[in-house]
């Protein structure tokens, strides 16, 4: 079993900041990237708000992220954690697919993933008209139409930031009353460019290259009929990558990790950052600020403990 001062789990912005402090702190860090470099940013096209950069792609942010982290001595495994044991507090036992570790202290920085629909087309036009961050895209859709799924506070609240770039934003649910609570549904309902398409569901996203049409199926009458439009945006909820902790870190009731100010979550020397402990803001820069807050705690952690 190997041993190590820390392990970072997740390389989305956080996890690669996480990294960065850490090893400029010399504690010689081992970062577990998960199924994909760089998370849900790197599944974004252009990033327009990451402070320093007009505009920058995804997977070059990530790219760049790695490289700083890299040069100052973090080094990565392309793996994913299958399970961790931390009852018997530091240091804490981790397997991954290609081994076994005990980590002094651990950051955990799994992200969070978009629920998706599971249509026909949803996949194919990720990028291309179908998006899970109105933030990241909305600028992509200036005097288009667009269609929103979910009747939740984040389809609303995305929705109406949509109505900054779109002519016009439908937003479909499946039921004819909203999940949303008053205020949100107070605002989108007196937007004159947001129309509700209730009792509805999607079943196959269509286009050429780019999105052009959804099917639509209305639940009431189980008519089908094609909506015309030039983008899908998809809010029916986030669920944080925490199921491996399941039972022994301290979660909110949507599976959250319940951090302090400090970013340790409720088992001292195992630390958490970014969007699998931040239901709210869920930013690149935001998720950054928290890998390196969750960094230098871990590392005064360690320092206290001996470990430098
Ligand atoms: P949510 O509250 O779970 O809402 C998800 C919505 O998607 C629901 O309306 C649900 O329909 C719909 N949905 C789920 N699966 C679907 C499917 N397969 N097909 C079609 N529709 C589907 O998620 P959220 O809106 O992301 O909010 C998550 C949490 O963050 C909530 O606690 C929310 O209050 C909070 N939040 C707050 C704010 C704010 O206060 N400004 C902003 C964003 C989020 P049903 O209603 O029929 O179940």
């Amino acid at each position: 079993m190997t041993q190590e001062n820390l392990i970072i789990i997740g390389s989305g912005p956080a996890g690669l900041t996480a990294a960065l402090y850490a090893a400029r702190a010399n504690l010689n860090p081992l970062l577990i990237t998960g199924n994909e470099l760089g998370g849900q940013i790197a599944i974004t096209n252009e990033v327009e708000n990451y402070p320093g950069f007009d505009s920058i792609l995804g997977p070059e942010l990530t790219e760049k992220m790695k490289e700083q982290a890299e040069k100052f001595g973090a080094r990565f495994e392309y793996s994913s954690v299958t399970e961790v044991d931390l009852a018997k507090g530091s240091p804490f036992f981790l397997k991954t697919y290609n081994g076994e570790y005990q980590a002094k202290a651990m950051i955990v920085a799994a992200g969070a993933s978009a629920k998706r629909l599971g249509i026909p087309g949803e996949e194919e036009f990720i990028g291309r008209g179908v998006s899970y961050c109105a933030t990241c895209d909305g600028f992509f859709f200036k005097g288009k139409d667009v269609l929103v799924v979910g009747g939740g506070d984040s389809a609303l609240q995305e929705g109406l930031f949509l109505t900054k770039y779109a002519t016009q934003v439908r937003i479909v649910h499946r039921r004819n009353s909203l999940r949303a609570g008053e205020f949100l549904k107070a605002r989108a309902t007196e937007n004159e460019k947001i129309n509700f398409v209730w009792n509805t569901v999607l079943e196959e996203i269509r286009g050429n290259g780019a999105v052009q049409e959804v099917v639509a199926k209305n639940l009431t009458t189980g008519q089908m009929e094609r909506l015309k439009t030039d983008g899908v945006f998809v809010f029916v909820g986030h669920f944080p990558n925490t199921q491996i902790f399941e039972g022994q870190l301290a979660m909110d009731e949507n599976k959250f990790l319940v951090t302090d100010k400090y970013m340790q979550t409720s088992v001292p020397g195992v630390f958490a950052a970014g969007e699998v402990q931040d239901p709210i803001y869920k930013q690149a820069v935001s998720s950054a600020g928290q890998g390196c807050q969750a960094a230098i705690s871990a590392e005064r952690w360690l320092a206290a403990k001996g470990v430098e």
